[in-house]
């Protein structure tokens, strides 16, 4: 890479075999306007935020030049959707500008999103919609900001064309940063096409970018499959512990580096439902709320039938390693669930019966319309102060299903050693105030669409500190009034 350039490019994986990519140019658009750019991000990066901003900068952000040292490359991939496998999707509207390597030596694709047809396109018009591209940058921030590992956005622009979708639309470019793009389906292309010697490749790339320790197991493929088990089970558990729900948890959004990717018709849940669903794709459920560990799970099976090959013998007895790995995602995903829960209710003690406690208080939500972020937010004050206890009530249709578990749960904390003061600090820290809340983002989205842009912003820079109580925005942390409620999301 040159370190002179004001995006230092290495283009690892444009080196790898033809078969893993198209080499592709973004296709130009008519009139580019940077929206926003994400400083903080840049400087982790160290990319000049200046360049980014600068005509020559938006330029390379909207696709119409391509910046010095990036080899464009659309990637190929496979994947199952809702279950149902397909050969062949890869980046249809993506393109992958390069790497760079931050600060602290670790390496991130940077891609824009929206950014023109590739072979890959299928009948899709490689274009993305502004809201969507917004919904991203407002969520995938958020998550970051919430300390669950995710993708970034690093900028986000208007085309200043149109798209067609269900109506005529402004379009958009988001720029987003990952540890990497490569998916379980990635492994399925190659696997589903017998090539197992790039499918060889592509499983050393990914252990030495991502894994790089496995190297020295007895079976390094095995071990590498037994890192993301455990990666992706830690993943869907963040995901339980703050109400997030992906939508499409298809096997090509399954980033094997462990970060949740590509927000499609993803949503926080505000009353507290299990059975939730808010993608308008999602007909049966099947990445419901309550559904994700098991979705997450099934897709890593997948992942163990593609890398058979590479494991053991490559027949039975890989068949019965990869069966044994896969069993320990639940162990994984528990052990990860059962430690965060206890942080969310003060409990620093291990004691039997916590994972019944926490699961009480959820059926007790859910049949109370409770809110998932305000009750576990509102038992910070509680924990430090049975005065707190009129907040969370106030949040339960029958405030005594509350009163009977806070019995329960005080019962317990009167186990504890920890300071009450200092228990509360610690809940603070991990039950949030603010998350992207539907409602905002879409009145962020309709407002964007309009050409006002404020919304975005603000909205954007709430969701920076989500832990902070911010007076100043207290309406943002509140639930949607019945009017306002969303139910529907849409990629
Ligand atoms: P996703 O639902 O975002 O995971 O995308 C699934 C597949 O559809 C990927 O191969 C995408 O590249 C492709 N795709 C989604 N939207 C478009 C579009 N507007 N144009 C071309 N391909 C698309
Ligand atoms: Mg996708
Ligand atoms: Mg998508």
């Amino acid at each position: 890479a040159d370190a002179a350039a004001p995006i230092p490019f290495d283009n690892t994986y444009a080196r790898m075999p033809e078969a893993f990519f198209e080499r592709v140019k973004p296709a130009a658009v008519a009139a580019p306007k940077l929206l926003r750019v994400n400083d903080a991000l840049a400087r982790q990066l160290r990319i000049d935020s200046a360049f980014l901003k600068s005509p020559e900068g938006v330029a390379v952000l909207s696709g119409n030049e391509i910046a010095p040292g990036s080899d464009p490359i659309a990637q190929a991939y496979a994947g199952h959707q809702f279950g149902s496998f397909v050969p062949q999707l890869g980046d249809g509207r993506a393109v992958l500008l390069g790497e760079v390597v931050d600060a602290a030596g670790k390496r991130f694709d940077i891609q824009l999103k929206g950014s023109g047809q590739t072979r890959f396109s299928r009948r899709g018009d490689g274009r993305a919609a502004l809201g969507p591209v917004i919904r991203e940058y407002i969520v995938s921030e958020a998550m970051a900001a919430l300390g669950i590992p995710t993708t970034r956005s690093l900028a986000v622009l208007l085309t200043g064309e149109q798209v067609m979708r269900e109506r005529v639309l402004p379009g958009g470019i988001l720029t987003r940063v990952a540890s990497s793009h490569l998916r379980v389906g990635t492994f399925q292309y190659f696997a589903a096409r017998g090539d197992v010697e790039n499918l060889r490749a592509l499983a050393d790339y990914a252990i030495a970018r991502h894994y790089p320790d496995v190297r020295s197991a007895g079976d390094p493929y095995l071990a590498f499959f037994d890192v993301v088990v455990a990666a992706l089970a830690r993943l869907s558990a963040r995901w339980m512990l703050i109400g997030f729900i992906h939508g499409v948890l298809n096997t090509d959004n399954t980033a094997i580096a462990g970060e949740t990717i590509d927000y499609g018709p993803c949503a926080f849940i505000d009353a507290y439902r299990p059975d939730k669903v808010f993608s308008s794709i999602d007909q049966f459920g099947r990445y419901a709320f309550e559904n994700q560990p098991a979705a997450v799970a099934w897709n890593l099976a997948r992942f163990a039938e593609a890398l058979l090959p590479l494991i053991a013998d490559g027949g039975a007895k890989a068949i019965e390693c990869a069966n044994a790995s896969i069993a320990a995602f639940d162990d994984h995903f528990n052990a990860a669930y059962l430690a965060g829960m206890r942080r969310k209710l003060g409990l620093v003690r291990e004691v039997e019966g916590d994972l019944e406690l926490a699961s009480d208080l959820l059926a007790r939500m859910a049949e109370n319309g409770a809110d998932f972020t305000l009750t576990f937010r509102a038992l910070c004050g509680a924990a430090a102060d049975a005065k707190g206890d009129a907040e969370v009530r106030g949040l339960f249709a029958n405030p005594s299903a509350f009163d009977e578990w806070a019995g329960r749960w005080r019962q317990r904390l009167s186990l504890e050693e920890q300071p009450a003061e200092m228990r509360r600090t610690d809940m603070l820290s991990v039950n949030p105030m603010f998350i992207p809340r539907n409602h905002r983002i879409e009145a962020a989205i309709r407002d964007a669409e309009a050409g006002r842009f404020e919304t975005f912003h603000e909205l954007v820079e709430v969701l920076a500190h989500p832990f902070d109580d911010q007076p100043k925005f207290a309406d943002y942390a509140k639930p949607p009034r019945p009017e306002e409620e969303v139910r529907q999301t849409f990629c």
